[in-house]
């Protein structure tokens, strides 16, 4: 700083300039006064800065779980979907062999029908008949 009589520049902030001993404490209160007000000043434009930032963030994070939810809603409407089909052919496959088992009774229960009429097989070409 500099002495605000003689005009001195000084070493630090002394309370009293050494050249011509001013009493530089007022001085140095105003100084002190006005570095907390700037200081403040600072504080407060960096709050603003923090808040402007976390709003973006927000911002940013709400648009990426809209679209996240998006997908999620697509993903869930497409492995319905790969269920639906799954299902349906595993029920296919289920009438499937529902009906090979009974058209494989139905003849079961059919050549044990013929047997019994024909117990010694003299029909069915099984017979070594003249
Ligand atoms: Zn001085």
């Amino acid at each position: 700083m500099f002495c605000i009589r003689c005009g001195k520049q000084l070493p630090d902030e002394p309370n009293f300039c050494p050249f011509c001993g001013t009493d530089l404490r007022p001085t140095l209160q105003v100084m002190k006064e006005v570095r907390a007000s700037r200081t403040q000043q600072k504080v407060v434009q960096i709050a603003e800065d923090i808040e402007t930032v976390n709003l973006g963030v927000r911002k940013r994070i709400d648009n990426t779980g809209a679209a996240i939810g998006a997908e999620i809603d697509q993903a869930l409407s497409q492995a319905e979907q790969s269920v639906n089909a799954g299902v349906q052919t595993a029920e296919q496959s289920v009438v499937n062999t529902v009906n090979d088992v009974t058209n494989g009774v139905k003849s079961a229960v059919t050549d044990a029908v013929e047997s019994l009429k024909d117990p010694f097989g003299n029909k069915n070409g099984s017979s070594d008949a003249s």
